[in-house]
């Protein structure tokens, strides 16, 4: 059973928001572009990985958590943990299509497109080892031992693989039942899965690359300001009594500020004055900005003109 259900990785949402809101002139607008490309491949692979696991009835008492960082001395960022009678299971899904080749010595994932471009990639055991190794110690610090397994898991056929030996297995998404069904047959439970689950539900780290502004160091001043309209892909709607209204299309909406100021929170800061929301939302009036930023019950720091309104909120419940 899913416990954490799939949702987009932060960064992707982010640079989905950047990319829209940079001039294709920009001099990195072609990198994050491509960026944004892989990273919504990879988690569309991670989305159909969890569909899969869903299917699986050997997996139906079992726990599935996508997108796990637990408390750790090195970077942590599980694409699906399982956690079965005894065993804990980290799964890395690659979603790259072409010729890859797995080499040793160094270890490196090197990609040949269809096109013939090559591209080097962290090998994807070094990073499982590296997440096997922080779950175990995070476990370790718990008090619990624990056998942990991992796997890298192409989710698709369009990838063609080469791979000299090595140490943790490479599967397809279609081998996951057999693949699964070996650990769960080899397990005897001496810790309840229950117990598990408590412990890593209760240690979760929320990380997120926020502002990426800041990440990518791109001038905030190169962003497009304005309220994006979803009908026409413009970006300045006007602002009406009730509502936003694009001059453009004339299409209206009620709460297309919103959207806007998720990506202020993404790509500019965490919080914003009532001067830069005028700025960014491009409105005149400081008492129309201020009834929206109320209106949206965003908590405030400071009094008066000086006041900056809290903007995580915005991402979660809404
Ligand atoms: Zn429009």
């Amino acid at each position: 059973m899913i416990i954490k259900s799939f949702a987009p990785s932060p960064l992707t949402t982010g640079l989905q928001a950047l990319v829209n809101r940079l001039q294709p002139t920009h001099p990195q607008y072609h990198q994050l572009q491509q960026e944004l490309k892989n990273k919504e491949a990879g988690d569309y692979g991670e989305q159909y990985v969890m569909k899969e696991l869903q299917q699986i009835a050997l997996l139906n008492d079992c726990y599935i958590l996508h997108n796990v960082t637990l408390p750790s001395v090195l970077p942590m960022q599980i694409d699906i943990l399982l956690i079965v009678p005894n065993a804990i299971i980290l799964l890395e899904i690659k979603n790259i299509r072409g010729i890859v080749h797995f080499k040793n010595d160094p270890r490196q994932l090197i990609r040949t497109s269809d096109s013939g471009e090559v591209h080097v990639f962290t090998h994807p055991e070094v990073q499982l080892e590296q997440y096997m190794q922080g779950v175990k110690h995070f476990f370790n610090t718990q008090q619990v031992s624990i056998p942990i397994y991992g796997a890298v898991v192409f989710p698709f056929n369009n990838v063609n693989i080469h791979r000299e030996d090595g140490r943790l297995p490479i599967i397809m998404a279609k081998e996951l039942p057999i693949f699964l069904h070996k650990h769960l047959e080899t397990s005897k439970e001496t810790k309840t899965m229950a117990d598990i689950k408590n412990i890593i539900l209760s240690h979760l780290k929320h990380r997120t690359p926020f502002p990426l502004c800041t990440y990518y160091q791109i001038d905030a001043s190169a962003l497009q300001r304005g309220v994006y309209c979803e009908n026409c892909g413009r970006f300045g709607m006007q602002k009406l009594k009730i509502g936003w209204h694009c001059q453009m299309c004339q299409h209206r909406c009620r709460d297309a500020h919103i959207q806007s100021l998720k990506d202020y929170y993404m790509l500019v800061g965490e919080t914003i004055t009532n001067r830069e929301c005028r700025d960014f939302l491009m409105i005149e009036s400081e008492h129309v900005a201020k009834r929206i930023v109320q209106k949206l019950q965003l908590p405030r720091n400071g009094s008066n003109k000086n006041s900056r309104y809290q903007l995580s909120g915005l991402l979660v419940n809404r």
